[in-house]
Parts: structure tokens; sequence; C-alpha cells
């Protein structure tokens, strides 16, 4: 989500004239989009704005803003401690860069930036953090990264308020975008050659409510299968609450979309997901689960897990456990419960120690591993469409690409064959990839 924000930053500074600069020495503008997901992203932005102090000494032309989710909570405080900041912005704020760069321009000779109307406070500062109920609608160029696969944004904000969760507090309330817009935003990708689109959200299955045009996510899917050259549809996030079995047949009656679901478990204790306000119990997930992999039986299946949430004793780590075995999945996100601003868990009694979270985490990472290379390996000897993306990152002599199961598959190839969906007989798994060998 972050990353396409990114993108959308990088659209707007280079559709009004900004080139992406080597270093920030020389540099004009730099931006630090955040994250507050978790306390440890957090550390991260300041350790690096803290960094920009001295650069800005070596560089006092450089104008520092601050993007995304931190700027969002924490607002003005940022300038207090970082006066060298001269502008922030939201996640839903995007679109105010334009008017920040007109005002940043109007004022080179006299580089004070005025603050944007839209509530700044201070002379020499811009603020842009107040929810822009419009902004869902708003169509920004986007400066994508790679020509083969496109992230396209369907919604934006949650309103499923689970109780360790800041998103719901910095990307505001659920808004889908207008079908028609994201429809012209795939084609336009299509026509410049995109093959893959990953339809982004918080809660992709909950698309449509509000939006008034008698459309949910399994129409929007089929909707967007329409467009010719788009060869692979992916989306993320599923809440497991809203996942319908209508989207289960959806998912396998269109070939475009591709056999993998990525479905937040979280725990797999009904009292921790009561606790974590998640609206289901691991039985009705795992029989979500049963019916996808009746429908769609090569399916992979990918989760994110949360251990040490407040409250979680050794009995409810190990119903965890026991949903990681029993599911095997494909690959997990696994994090250790941490503190954020806001949310309701921070009032839960109970709070694990963080040296058994850590110990948690450990164990449900390495059960991990068996099961990934176990399934890895069940696949040597068999053949994939893989989508090529590019030059592989750690081998600048193979080419890298991705099954539709969303497995990294790196092979020799020829340069020419990116962007292309080639055949590949796997020949050896690997714990975090595959290698094959192409097949004509
Ligand atoms: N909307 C998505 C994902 C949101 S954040 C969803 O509901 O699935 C991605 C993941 O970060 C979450 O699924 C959760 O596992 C993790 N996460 C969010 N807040 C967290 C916190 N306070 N501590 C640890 N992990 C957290
Ligand atoms: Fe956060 Fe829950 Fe919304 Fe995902 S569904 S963004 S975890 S509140």
């Amino acid at each position: 989500m972050n990353v396409h924000d990114s993108e959308k930053i990088a659209g707007i500074f280079s559709e009004t004239g900004y080139q992406e600069g080597n270093g920030l020495r020389d540099a004009d503008i730099v931006v630090l989009n955040t994250c507050n997901i978790r306390h440890k992203a957090e550390q991260k932005f300041y350790s690096e704005l803290g960094r920009l102090r001295s650069i800005k000494e070596i560089n006092p032309h450089l104008k520092v803003a601050v993007a995304g989710c931190i700027a969002k909570q924490r607002g003005e405080k940022i300038f207090k401690r970082f006066p060298y900041v001269d502008f922030i912005f939201g996640p839903n704020n995007i679109d105010s860069i334009q008017d920040w760069i007109k005002d940043n321009r109007q004022n080179t000779d006299n580089p004070p930036i005025l603050p944007l109307s839209k509530g700044g406070k201070g002379k020499f500062k811009t603020v842009a953090l107040n929810d822009n109920p419009e902004y869902h609608t708003k169509i920004l160029p986007v400066k994508r990264e790679g020509r083969v696969k496109a992230w396209v944004s369907i919604m934006y904000g949650c309103d499923n308020f689970c109780a360790y969760c800041v998103v719901p507090y910095t990307r505001g309330r659920e808004r889908s975008r207008p079908s028609r817009d994201i429809y012209n935003e795939v084609e336009s990708l299509a026509h410049q050659g995109f093959k893959e689109v990953t339809l982004l959200g918080q809660n992709v299955n909950s698309y449509g409510k509000k939006l008034n045009e008698g459309i949910d996510f399994p129409d929007l899917l089929i909707r967007i299968h329409d467009i010719k050259g788009i060869e692979r549809i992916r989306f993320v996030t599923s809440h497991p609450g809203d996942f319908s079995e209508r989207l289960i047949k959806v998912m396998k009656d269109l070939p475009g979309v591709c056999e993998h679901l990525h479905l937040p478990v979280q725990s797999g204790s009904d009292k921790v997901l009561r606790l974590m306000n998640r609206r289901y119990k691991y039985e009705d997930y795992k029989r979500k689960i049963d019916m996808l992999r009746n429908v769609i039986p090569d399916i992979a299946i990918t989760t994110d897990i949360i251990v040490g949430f407040p409250g979680e004793t050794h009995e409810d780590f190990r119903l965890t456990i026991n949903a990681q075995k029993e599911i095997e999945y494909d690959g997990i996100y696994a994090f250790k419960y941490s503190k954020r601003p806001d949310t309701k868990a921070l009032g839960l009694p109970n709070h694990v120690d963080e040296r058994i979270k850590s110990e948690r985490l450990t164990k449900v990472l390495s059960l991990q591993e068996i099961i990934t290379y176990k399934k890895n390996k069940n696949l040597e000897g068999r053949i994939y469409e893989v989508l090529v993306e590019g030059v592989s990152e750690t081998d600048i002599n193979k080419l890298t690409g991705r099954t539709r199961t969303n497995k990294i598959v790196n092979f020799h190839g020829d340069e020419t064959d990116i962007g292309k969906l080639v055949n590949i007989k796997i020949l050896e798994a690997r714990q975090h990839s595959l290698y094959g060998e192409t097949i004509t």
C-alpha cells in the first residue's frame, strides 16, 4: 500500500518536472513516506529523519517532506522535534503536493513556503492532514516501478477497527473508488503493456459498500476481467469475515484471476480473535479455506500472524501453531504484537513479555520454514506458467518471475522474455524461491 502511495507521490513530482535524484547532497526535495503499522517502522523513520539534519547543513536548499501514516498521526509535533521539516501531508492528501509545489515555486526567491489553505499552521511550514472526503475520486498520476505488473488502488481506509491496528485512524474511513475510474486505470495499464494488476485495499471484499453503484468485489473482478492484455489479476487484502462463497466461484470461473489468496488469520485462538475484534472464529476461517481448496485445489494460501497479542496464553499460542500446521500455508508474514497509539488493544490487560513474544515469533517462523520448503519441494518436476518480471536481483545471469500462485521462479533465459508468459519446469526447490528451466 505504502509502496504504491510512493509511486503516486513520485508521479506528481515527475508530472511537474522533477526527476528522481541519485543522492541527497544536491537534491531539491526529499520525501519520507512513512509507515507506523508497527513500532519498529516508526523508529526507522525517526532515525532516517535524524540523519537528514546533517544533510540539510550541507544542502540548505533541500526541502524535507514527511508523508504517510506517521505524518497523519503525529502531525505538527514532527516540526517541534525536527524543525527542518518543511511539509507534512497524510495518506489521503497526496494530491496536496500539487499546491505545495506551486507555492514553493512562487516563492523561490524568498523560500518560505506558505501554508496551504487546507489547514496550515506556522509561517514557514505546510501541513495537509485534513481528510479530504473526495480523495477517492481523484485521479493521480503514478510513476510505476517496472513495466510488467502494477498496483491499482480500489479503495482507501478501513472500517474494521481490529484492536491492534492504526490503519482506521491514519487512513480514515473506508471509501471505494468509482468502478469506472478503476476500469479506466486498468485499461490504460493494458495499453501500456502491463500484464498483471494487483487490486489494492485494506479489505477488498467489502469493495462497493457506500458507493451506490450496486457493485461488489466479485462484480468488479468480472468487469476488469474483460480488459484485453491483462493476463493476471491479483488482489490484497481479504478480510476472512467478508470472504464470500461467491468470490470463490468467481475466482474459479475467471481464468485471469490468479490461484493465490492472502487471507490473514492473525491467531488460531477464538479468545484472541475476539479480543482482536476480528469478527470470525477459527472454525469459520478454516471452513472457508476448505471450501476454497475444494473448488480450486492448487490454490496457494498465505497469511498474517500476530504473536503475543495482549492476553495470549501458551494455550492460545498453541492454537495458532495448530492452525499453521493444519492449514499448511504457502507463506506467512508473522509479527510480534506492537503497541500502537489510539488502538483499543493498548488498554487490554495481560500484555505479553517481550521475551516471550520473541520466542513465539521464532517458533512460528521456523515452523513455516519447514512447511514452505516441503510445499516447494512438491513442485519439483512440475511445469508452471511464469510471468517474467526482469533480471534476478541476486544473480544477474538469471531472470526472475512468478507463478500464478505467486511463487518466485529464477531461471536462465533471454532478456527478450521479460514481460512474457513462459513455461518453466521446476528443477529445484529452495527456501524462498524455485529454480527452473524454460520449456519450449
Ligand atoms: N488490512 C490488512 C492488513 C493490514 S496491516 C488486513 O486486515 O489483513 C498488515 C498486517 O500487519 C496485519 O494483517 C497484521 O498482521 C499486522 N499488524 C497490524 N497492526 C499490528 C500491530 N499493532 N502489531 C503487530 N502486527 C500488526
Ligand atoms: Fe487494520 Fe483490521 Fe483494517 Fe486490516 S482490517 S487494516 S488489520 S483494522
